[in-house]
């Protein structure tokens, strides 16, 4: 998969307001934020959507939630509630071809969402 806006900001090449990185994720403030909190999720793997995801990415997926988590706990908003959404594929609003989790909070969200 050729590189992404995303894999190049998980690489400091594009800049970004990091607000976690280890090994295999990291995660910064959206550029255009839909609610007072709103953090994208990323593995540095370069999966390109949700379809992509394989059994051995398990765990990676997993611990994007237990970031995500500990991220809402940090912005304070987990007590509050927040919603973390990953749209897949263009029909579902993805603009960015390489997995991401929307962390968003600090708002009432509606639900359904429309
Ligand atoms: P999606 O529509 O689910 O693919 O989400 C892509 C998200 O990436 C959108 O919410 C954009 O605002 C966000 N985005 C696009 N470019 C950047 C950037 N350079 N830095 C941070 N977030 C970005």
């Amino acid at each position: 998969m050729s590189e992404t806006l995303f894999s190049k900001i998980a690489a400091g090449e594009i800049p970004a307001e990091i607000l976690y990185e280890d090994e295999e994720i990291v995660a910064f403030r959206d550029v255009s934020p839909q609610a007072p909190v709103h953090v994208l999720v990323i593995p540095r793997k370069p999966i390109p959507t949700l379809n992509a995801v394989q059994p051995e990415d398990a765990h990676l997926i997993g611990r994007l939630l237990l970031v995500a988590a500990q991220i809402a706990a940090r912005e304070g908003i987990a007590e509050s509630g927040y919603r973390t959404v990953i749209n897949c594929n263009a029909g579902a609003g993805q603009t960015v071809f390489h997995l991401h989790l929307h962390v968003l909070g600090g708002r009432p969200l509606n639900w359904p969402p429309g």
